[in-house]
């Protein structure tokens, strides 16, 4: 199955009925199609990389379904993306052709070398115009859909493939798991170039047959108002676009929502809390990653334990493994790998990185190796993401887990949101420094704060105050341009 036959699965079954803004199901297949044979008249054809480098518009979703109808893979690029990283992705990828908003065009054509340029406006009129139809092809699950570079926090960006199957996979869970239904309306403003916004928002709407509306990008006061529209039932969006939400709320009434769905990095419990007060709705909190689009869940119908990813979606095994890869004793933290319908094929061109990301267990069977740390909650029955293996923190050989620490400077008064990182100490081999986003905060006070709280080598042994947190484009911190001046610094 791929993404396409969902498509025509809801355009058989409801072809009438809008699918994305005011583009009803029938529409879209016809643009998709036209669309692709305006790609195969500029020769691209099956197995070519597309790259689609543009803010949020309908193109984007035109472009996307038109390079998949012929085959081509996509590969979705960061907006923020700038010469050096954007040439990366484009060399990497051997893109064809890129498909650039005219925003974005500038920063394509600056490239030393860069393959032939798109314009979006171009492909939307190809979509809107009575050209012709290109056929469906019969596309194989094993088929690479998808080319998606992570996001690189670590040396360069690294290209995830996600096969035809897969990309269905993750749909077929997201829409299973959260009783999506046609009768739905989901808002996003989250980018289409990433997996939250593409594979989980787009796709799941595709899978259920329903309606999304796509923001070209967040403002929490608008997006407000399109959550007050009578048809909207759900929103997905990153923690920072929930304490924006209440900020903006203030003490208006609540928009009515069926289901809010938090992930890409840590909801704070605090804020789970607040909007559960404030907008009567439990956030459903889930766990995902580009390599496997999403394995775990907060049940839909069941507890949603806050600070909690909750369980697997269907079809997805997890384990919590040591740095051995035996299975820890349930309720310790390991390294958690997920195996699925969903896990990618592998890394673009690089064999190497795609064994070092897997493990074989005794059964030939192959773990993404996800790199986060876990831990199973007994009492609770659902699972807790720790923070990143690479961001744990080891002082004086005591485990310190960034995320523990973070979550208790986050209750301080006036403080926004904060980061634990590892600075190399000659003494103790690392020690925690924290930084806090906060116009005004007493280090002293909030340091006897931390010490009712944690225990004393988990104290950040020094707090920097700033106004804003190094973010990347889904709004997550980054916290390799906070250790890195640091460390600079140190030596
Ligand atoms: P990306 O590939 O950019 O989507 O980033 C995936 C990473 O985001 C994961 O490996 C996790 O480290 C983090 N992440 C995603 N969802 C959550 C979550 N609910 N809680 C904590 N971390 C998360």
């Amino acid at each position: 199955m791929t993404i396409l036959d969902l498509l025509d699965a809801a355009r058989f079954d409801r072809g009438d009925a809008y699918a994305v803004g005011d583009i009803t199901y029938n529409e879209l297949v016809a643009r998709s199609a036209r669309v692709a044979a305006g790609l195969a008249g500029l020769g691209i054809g099956r197995g070519d990389r597309v790259a689609l480098y543009s803010e949020n518009r309908q193109g984007f979703v035109d472009a996307y379904l038109g390079a998949l109808r012929l085959g081509a893979i996509v590969v979705p690029t960061n907006v923020l993306y700038r010469t050096s990283d954007l040439g990366h992705v484009l060399r990497d990828s051997d893109a064809k052709i890129v498909i650039a908003s005219s925003a974005q065009r500038s920063f394509v054509e600056s490239l030393e070398t860069a393959p032939p340029v798109v314009a979006i406006e171009t492909v939307e009129a190809w979509a809107a115009g009575a050209g012709d139809h290109h056929p469906a092809i019969a596309l194989r699950e094993d088929e690479i859909a998808l080319v998606i570079y992570t996001s690189g926090t670590t040396g360069r960006s690294k290209g995830a493939m996600l096969a035809h199957g897969a990309v269905a996979a993750i749909a077929m869970q997201v829409a299973t798991a959260w009783r999506w239904t046609s009768r739905d309306t989901l808002a996003i403003a989250l980018p289409l170039f990433h997996v939250h916004g593409l594979c989980a928002a787009l796709n799941g709407n595709i899978a259920a047959g329903g309606r999304i509306l796509i923001d070209a990008r967040f403002d929490a006061t608008a997006t407000l108002q399109t959550l007050r529209r009578d048809d909207v039932t759900m929103f997905f969006g990153v923690p920072t676009m929930y304490v924006r939400l209440l900020e903006a709320l203030g003490d208006a009434s609540a928009p009515n929502l069926r289901l809010c769905v938090s992930g890409s990095a840590a909801l704070d419990a605090a804020v789970f809390e607040r909007f559960r007060e404030r907008f009567g709705i439990e956030i459903l909190e889930r766990y995902g990653a580009t390599e496997f689009g999403f394995a775990l869940t907060n049940r839909y119908g069941g507890t949603r334990v806050p600070g909690s990813v909750g369980i697997p979606f269907a079809g997805v095994s997890v384990r919590v493994v040591d740095a051995d890869g035996n299975d820890v004793s349930v309720g310790d933290v390991g390294e958690i790998l997920v195996d699925g319908p969903n896990v990618f094929s592998g890394y673009w061109r690089d064999a190497e990185k795609t064994a070092a990301a897997f493990a074989i267990d005794a059964d030939g069977r192959r773990w993404y190796r996800s790199g986060d740390l876990a831990s199973f909650d007994v009492e609770n029955d659902v699972y807790r993401i720790v923070g990143r293996k690479k961001e744990l923190i080891i002082s004086g050989g005591f485990n310190v887990y960034p995320r523990e620490v973070e979550s208790e400077m986050d209750r301080f008064p006036g403080v926004r949101a904060s980061a634990l990182v590892g600075v190399s100490d000659p003494v103790r081999g690392e020690i925690p420094v924290a930084f806090i986003e906060a116009d005004a905060c007493d280090p002293d006070a909030l340091h006897a704060f931390l010490q009712t709280r944690l225990a004393s080598f988990k104290l950040p042994k020094r707090i920097h105050r700033i106004v804003a947190l190094p973010r990347n484009a889904l709004g997550k911190i980054e916290k390799h341009r906070l250790a890195e001046p640091l460390e600079t610094v140190a030596t």
